[in-house]
Order: structure tokens, then sequence, then C-alpha cells
């Protein structure tokens, strides 16, 4: 007799749903997979959606998968479909027209913006993060030229949209709540290059912004600050970073904090439920990233009906996907103890190290060159070098990056070509491109091919 098929259910269709689907497949290749993904839309790339913003790309190029490419792998994809409700006694995910049972359960149900709770905003700000946001936004920006647009924040993604929208010709504005741009992950000298490199660009920079109030007549926008100043906007972009989607774990009774928490297995606290992506916290963290939303997908559905695998998080990297402005920072800066740094023209570079003179951060503006030898330094726990040879930014990167020739290829490092993980373009050099020219991901998606 054949052994019953097991039944694997998946909330949430976007990296870590699909990763864990197609993980899944492969360690179980008689299981039945259903992915319920609350956004009518195929799988897509999400980290592409300002393309579609800018109209450099169409919507049909951000489908990362052709049509048949699940069904081929009996991996069912309901779009349009979200879960409402967990039954874990009975074993069923409820969704308004449906009850989906399941052996395995995995929770892949992301992150969503946090608009700040300041009066008006709400009503008055667009998002930016599914399709149907870029959609919107690509259509009220259709019949404006010039428009001043205020974006609410000064994390990397609105510093993203805002070089965006000023090449489209709009007037933008940054308000950025913090002492300066990209807080988590920039040190003030780093910011305050960038920020003039921005407003070299024709972008305003306004930061430790508090707004005091939003008021909205026929969209035009009064954005009032808690210092008397007042800013007027046609469109204002809420991009204050993303909280993860944490309700249904919690209304079923899941363990959770800022995220649903798991271990290394990507098991939450309840059996035969696991959680992956934006949506979980591991070890304390919450990696709101789309590479090690991948990973632990895999890991999610490589476990999801026999454990097999553990998820070690890696130091996280940050790439800004601009052509025109490098900047990388890799790590966490926290636990820090000393740093060094050293400016050039129009660039940057600083490298932190903890108490045991291991590296563990690093930033480089302008000049990005050796940054994967950098974030392998950080996973190998480099030590900085006694003595002049671990007394300079340069001092130490010499020793981490190998000696390049006449053209500027590295000697040692095999990662000259590159290949783009969403959509195979393959390119040859010492770095891959800025943003590929192909489905317009960042440097973040490309590996040593
Ligand atoms: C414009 C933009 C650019 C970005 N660029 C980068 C970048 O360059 N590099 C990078 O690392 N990250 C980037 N990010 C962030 C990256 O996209 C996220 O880290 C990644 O998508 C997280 O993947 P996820 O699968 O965990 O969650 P999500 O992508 O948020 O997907 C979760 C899905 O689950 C669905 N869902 C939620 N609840 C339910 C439910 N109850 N039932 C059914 N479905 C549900 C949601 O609708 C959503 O579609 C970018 C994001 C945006 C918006």
């Amino acid at each position: 007799m054949m052994a019953e098929e097991k039944k694997l259910v998946i909330i949430g269709g976007g990296i870590a749903g699909i990763s864990a689907a197609l993980a899944a497949r492969v360690a179980y290749p008689a299981a039945q997979i259903t992915i319920l993904a609350a956004e009518d839309e195929p799988f897509y790339c999400r980290i592409a959606l300002g393309s579609l913003v800018s109209g450099a790309l169409p919507k049909e190029y951000l489908a990362s998968y052709a049509p048949d490419f699940l069904p081929a792998r009996r991996i069912l994809y309901l779009s349009g479909i979200a879960a409402t409700a967990i039954d874990k006694e009975r074993h069923v995910v409820i969704t308004k027209s449906q009850e989906f049972p399941y052996d395995s359960l995995i929770l892949a149900t992301g992150a969503s913006p946090f608009v700040p709770p300041v009066p008006g905003l709400k009503e008055a700000a667009q998002l930016l993060w599914t399709m149907a946001d870029a959609e919107k936004l690509a259509h009220n920006l259709k019949e404006q030229k010039a428009a001043e647009i205020t974006i609410i924040g000064g994390g990397v993604l609105a510093i993203e949209s805002a070089l965006i929208l000023a090449k489209m010709g709009h007037k933008v504005t940054i308000l950025e709540v913090g002492a300066h741009l990209m807080p988590r992950q920039l040190n003030d000298k780093a910011a305050a290059l960038l920020q003039n490199i921005l407003e070299n660009r024709g972008i305003t920079v306004n930061c430790k912004a508090q707004i005091a109030a939003i008021t909205s007549k026929n969209n035009a926008h009064i954005i009032s600050l808690q210092n008397g100043q007042e800013i007027t906007a046609a469109l204002i972009l809420a991009q204050a970073g993303v909280r993860p989607n944490i309700a249904l774990a919690k209304e079923a009774g899941l363990a959770v904090k800022n995220g649903i928490i798991v271990n290394e297995a990507m098991e939450t606290s309840e059996p035969a439920i696991f959680a992956c992506g934006n949506c979980v916290e591991f070890n304390g963290t919450l990696e709101l990233l789309w590479n090690p939303a991948r990973r632990q997908g895999e890991v999610a559905g490589t476990n999801a009906l026999a454990i097999k695998d553990n998820y070690a998080a890696k130091a996280a990297e940050l790439h800004l996907k601009s052509r025109e402005i490098a900047l990388y920072s890799v790590g966490d800066r926290a636990e820090a103890t000393s740093m060094l740094e050293e400016s050039f023209a129009d660039g940057y570079r600083a490298l932190f190290f903890n108490a045991d003179n291991e590296l563990i951060a690093a930033i480089l503006l302008g000049n990005i060159s050796g940054y994967p030898q950098i974030t392998a330094a950080i996973e190998n726990k480099f030590k900085r070098p006694e003595g002049s040879s671990g007394g300079s930014v340069a001092a130490i990167l010499s020793a981490i990056i190998p000696p390049t020739d006449d053209d500027g290829h590295t000697m040692e490092w095999d990662g000259r070509r590159w290949v783009c993980r969403q959509c195979g373009y393959s390119y040859e050099g010492p770095l891959p491109p800025a943003v590929c020219p192909v489905c317009h991901v960042g440097r973040d998606q490309f590996i040593p091919a």
C-alpha cells in the first residue's frame, strides 16, 4: 500500500514561503504542498518594485517564474487567499471560504510597513511594499510633473525611493526622525556624506524631524513639524520601516515577541508549525532582508516533515540599489569598542572591532571594492593585527583583500564571474553590477559563478 501523502501548508507567498516550498519539494518528493498567498499576484520579485514605479520595468517582468514552473513541481500557489486563523488542535488553516488541513504548517507571513502614529498620516500616506502599492503609486504619479513628494523615513528603502523619484523629476524631501540617515547601518560621518550626495542630486534631507500632524485637502498635504516648520506635499510616501506580521501566530497561541520566535531548525513553540522570513525573530534578532528570508525558508521547508538542517545567521549585508552611489554596510556595530576610519574625496570607509579586536562591522561609501572579502573576514572572525599592520583602514584592508592586477581584478579571489540569483544574468568583473541590468535587483543578489 502506498504511504499517504503528507500535507504541507505554507502561509505567505513571498520569498520565504516560495523557498520553503521548493526546498520541501526536494526533501519530500511525495508531499502535497500548498501556498496560501494573500496578494492577488503570482510570486514576484518584491525588491524590484521601484522599477515598476519608475516605469523602467513592466509588471510582467517582475514575475519570477513562468506560469507552469510551480505546477510542474506540484506546488499549488493560491493567490488572493488569506489565512484568517489556525486551528492547532485540528491541524487546519482557516480561510474565508475553505479549510486547509496540514501535517506540517509553515508561517511565512512576512512584514508590513510601519506607519508612525501621527495624526493624519495613515489617511494621507502611500506605501511601497506590495505590487498593489507600487501600481497605485505609479498610477498617482502618472499625470504629475515635478510633484512635491515627502518621504517619511530615512532608511535604505526610503533613500532608494528618493533617488528614483528625483530622477523622474519630482521634488523630493526626506523626513528622518533620527539624528541622521540610515541610523542602523551608518555612523554619523557616513550618513553626513550620504546626505551631501543626495542633496547634490536635489533631494532635501531633514533629520531629527518630529512630525506633529498632517492635514490634507484634495490631495494637497501640509506636514507640520514639532519645531513649527510646515512642508507642503502632493504625495506622502511612508517608508519608516516594517514590522513582522505576527497576529495570526499570536492568535493561535504561538510564542511571539517582536517576531514569531523560532529556533535554528525554524520550529516555533508549537509542534508541526514552523516559521521563516521577515515574520520571525531568531536569537532575539529580526533580519528584515531578502537573503535571510530565503535561507530561512529553505531550512523550514527542508525540516517541515523531519528535522534535517539548521539555520545560521550571517552578518547582515546591505547595498544601496543605485547605479550612481556605491554604499555597502555589513555587520552590527552595537558591540564595537574601537573603530578605524578613512575619508577620501567623495568616499569614506570605517571598520569596527569588538573587545577581542575581531572585525564585526564595516561601512564602505564611494569605493566598495573588496566588500566580499570584508564580509568573509567578519564571518571568519578576522582579528585586527597588533602594531602598524592593524593601525589603519588601508593596512587592514590590504591584509584582507588580495592584491589586484592591472585591470583591477583581484588576483586570489575566484569571484570574477557573478550570476544574478533572480534572473540568471551573468557578469564578468571584480565586483557585480550595482543593479542587475535585466531584473533590476541589487548587488546583494549576485553570487560568484
Ligand atoms: C521596494 C523594496 C525593495 C527592497 N529591496 C531589498 C533589497 O535590495 N535587499 C533586501 O535584502 N531586501 C529588500 N527588500 C525587503 C525584502 O523584500 C523583504 O525582506 C523580503 O521580501 C521578505 O520576504 P518574506 O517572504 O519574509 O516576506 P514578504 O515579502 O513580506 O512576503 C510575505 C507574504 O505573506 C503574505 N501574507 C501575510 N499574511 C498572510 C496570510 N494571513 N495569509 C496569506 N498570506 C499572507 C503577504 O501578503 C506577503 O505577500 C525590499 C523591499 C521592498 C518593498
